[in-house]
């Protein structure tokens, strides 16, 4: 066998030892005779799997007691309609920062709820910039202000917490969580899907405060619905049980390896080593402006497009899989979630300057 450094946005590398973890327990899960992906929801067994996941996610983020933690399904994008229809009560409007193509997106989704304020738009950049808070266009009467933490294809991140009072954040840190340190009292809503930093694909986490439960629009889907998810412990329907004990053998992982803060020095060790490769270099380059770039997904582009067949292939050939960039963007991106090692990022680089010895 032979693992591959795998730099995909997502459905992205896991920690082999979980891989290994669930390998060891797929056919009896602790002496119980049954797989994980066999057994009731309803049955104590997978009950103490669901109680862990949940209290292992409050503890790695210190989430506080007026939270509910949902686990829910139809990914992040579900949310960028649930949340307006959760959360509006009964307001007809809300905020949205356009960071990139996935804010784009929740814009494109609450525009069938609510009218949206674009309180700041880096289009005109090309997704490269965030512009100042103090000249963020944000009307604090509506409903709340939504952003995206990480711009999982531009590569754009933010890197401290927009404050507007009273007014709700909501955070899509879909491509983020998990990978540093946040302060979860300053949002009414976090939210992520789980196949760039937690897990496999499939599991969709909300982080809602109390007093954003329990409003939502009488026409809402009910799997959408916060206060009955919250009120069935996110079982309204069957949840995806074999995803949320992948997703809890993550988090085991995180926790064994030191917690956030651990995952924090070790991001930003891969990170400023792949910047710094890039910009000392003639060949890459990377379009976002050094304040906003991401630890977890680092777009580049050849200063000769020509070449990036060949950089593809011979990477892809030194086991480097996964480069390509988003068809939108161009180029290539290599997205080093906490799963990414060290050593797969350092190859990275030593691959990145062999071929520009050769073809520079
Ligand atoms: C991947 C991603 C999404 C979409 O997630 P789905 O699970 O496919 O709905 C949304 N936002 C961000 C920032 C992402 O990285």
């Amino acid at each position: 066998m032979s693992r591959i450094f795998n730099f995909s946005a997502g459905p992205s590398t896991l920690p082999e030892s979980v891989l290994l973890k669930a390998k060891e327990e797929l056919l009896d899960w602790r002496g119980t005779g049954m797989s994980v992906m066999e057994m009731s929801h309803r049955g104590k067994e997978f009950i103490s799997i669901a109680e862990e996941l949940k209290s292992d996610l409050i503890d790695l983020l210190s989430i506080p007691d007026n939270y509910k933690v949902l686990f829910l399904q139809g990914g992040a994008t579900g949310q960028f309609a649930g949340i307006p229809q959760n959360i509006l009560q009964g307001k007809d409007r809300a905020c949205y920062v356009n960071t990139g193509a996935w804010s784009t997106k929740a814009i494109k989704e609450a525009k069938n709820h609510c009218e949206v304020i674009v309180s700041a738009d880096s289009k005109s950049s090309n997704f490269t910039d965030i512009a100042d808070y103090s000249d963020w266009d944000v009307d604090e009467d509506s409903a709340y202000l939504h952003y995206t933490d990480n711009e999982t294809i531009h590569g754009v991140e933010f890197q401290d917490i927009p404050d507007f009072g009273d007014l709700p954040l909501v955070c899509d840190m879909s491509s983020n969580i998990l990978s540093r340190a946040v302060d979860v009292s300053k949002f009414g809503i976090i939210y992520a899907g789980s196949q760039k930093n937690m897990g496999p694909a499939g599991v969709t986490v909300v982080i809602v405060r109390d007093d954003l439960v329990g409003h939502a629009d009488n026409k809402i889907a009910s799997v959408l619905d916060y206060a009955q998810q919250a009120k069935t412990d996110s079982m309204l329907n069957t949840p995806a049980t074999y995803n949320w004990y992948l997703v809890g053998l993550v988090l085991k992982w995180v926790k064994e390896s030191g917690g956030i803060s651990a995952m924090e020095q070790h991001n930003k060790t891969k990170a400023d080593r792949l910047y710094q490769a890039i910009e000392q270099s003639s060949l890459y380059s990377n379009p976002v402006k050094q304040a906003f770039r991401s630890r977890m997904n680092v777009p580049f582009v050849l200063a000769d497009a020509e070449l990036d067949k060949e950089f593809l292939s011979l990477a892809a050939k030194q086991g480097l899989s996964s480069l390509k960039g988003h068809r939108s963007v161009g180029g290539m991106r290599a997205s080093i979630y906490n799963a990414m090692p060290e050593a797969g990022v350092d190859a990275l680089i030593d691959f990145m300057l062999e071929f520009e010895k050769n073809h520079g």
